[in-house]
């Protein structure tokens, strides 16, 4: 037997517990990890409280991240006694996902744990690091370079937001942050941001085309905010979009497309292939100063995970949450 959150839904209504699960319980797989840590994402948080239709089979145990040590492997690449990591593949979703002890997975979906990292500070960064980087790597991809001019990161004292201001100020950029929490100034001064602008400054309705002052963006907002950024982006600018926080729509128009040759990036982590995601966690593994992963993240146990969820989708919970799933 071993510890787990269990999300059901049936006659009795929609509900989350930790509960004592049975490994015949688990799910196919060709290899089963022994847990050690996983982490709290605004999607895990939206399974948990059922505030998002998330989970796609019931019962499901939730956690889109896991870290641990392989305990069992007939896969080929695998071995048992790795030290390995997973974001996504629809685990926590479609598939029992990382707020467990154990998990049984298919051995294509895991990462071998970066040198750089313990298991605890690889779930510090958990989806939410490892979906800064890809914006980090769609910004020079698309040729945006510290000298181009100031970066704009919303949602910054979110669990992406934190992760993209430490890592873009490592690489150089100049970062200006967008936060609705006048109170997180000083930590996300620490990160890195050279100016701290309030989020209601985005929340109206804009001109199709505003003074332009971004060279690149990383959103996780959506909504209007995306739409001022990109009428506010320069020109050739690029602006990733990754996050919904503020909203699913996107009220823009297309002039900063066709008159200042704006590219906006999709960035999607749950089906990224694997050879970017290796990239990805081999380059937060090189360019993120682990001592600011003190700053940015907090351990709780299994048993807190159900109080905070509700806390982190109000926007009340500062950087990263790492679940410990043994205490
Ligand atoms: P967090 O909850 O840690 O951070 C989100 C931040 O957004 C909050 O801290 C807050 O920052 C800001 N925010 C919250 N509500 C609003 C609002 N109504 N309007 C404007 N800003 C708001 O979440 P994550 O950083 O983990 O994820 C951010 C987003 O990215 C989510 O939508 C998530 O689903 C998405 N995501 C997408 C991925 C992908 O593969 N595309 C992968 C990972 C995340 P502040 O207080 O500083 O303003």
């Amino acid at each position: 037997m071993f510890k787990g959150i269990l999300i059901q839904k049936d006659d009795a209504g929609y509900r989350s517990e930790l509960t004592e699960l049975d490994e015949a319980q688990l799910p196919e797989g060709d290899v089963t990890v022994a847990v050690s840590h996983s982490t709290l994402n605004y999607k895990d948080a939206l399974a948990i409280t059922g505030k998002g239709s998330v989970v796609r089979s019931f019962p499901m145990v939730p956690g889109v991240d896991l870290a641990g040590t392989v305990e069992h492997s007939i896969h080929p690449d695998v071995q048992a006694g790795d030290a390995v990591l997973l974001n996504g593949w629809g685990v926590g979703e479609s598939h029992w996902g990382g707020l467990a002890q154990k998990a049984r997975l298919n051995g294509d979906w895991l990462v071998p744990l970066p040198d750089a990292f313990t298991p605890q500070q690889a779930m510090a960064l958990g989806t939410a690091g490892y979906t800064a980087m890809l914006c980090v790597l769609a910004l020079e991809r698309q040729g945006v370079s510290p000298g181009d001019g100031e970066i704009l990161v919303t949602g910054a004292a979110g669990g992406v937001g934190s992760v993209a201001i430490a890592v873009l100020t490592q690489l150089g950029y100049t970062v200006v942050a967008v936060s609705g929490r006048p109170e997180e100034s000083e930590y996300l001064k620490s990160l890195g941001a050279v100016e701290i602008l309030d989020r209601a400054a985005f929340a109206a309705p804009g001109k199709p085309l505003g003074k332009a002052r971004w060279a690149g963006a990383v959103d996780v907002v959506g909504g209007q905010m995306l739409a001022n950024i990109c009428a506010t982006t320069r020109y050739r600018g690029v602006v990733t979009a990754c996050g919904l926080a503020g909203g699913m729509d996107f009220p823009s128009t297309v002039a900063p497309f066709i008159l200042r040759g704006v590219t906006l990036v999709g960035i999607d982590s749950v089906m990224c292939p694997r050879p970017e995601r290796l990239e990805a966690w081999q380059r937060l593994g090189k360019n993120l100063d682990v001592a600011k992963l003190a700053a940015i993240s907090r351990e709780i146990g299994l048993a807190n995970v159900l109080s905070i969820a509700p806390e982190l989708l109000n926007g009340n919970v500062r950087g990263r949450v790492v679940v410990d799933v043994n205490r």
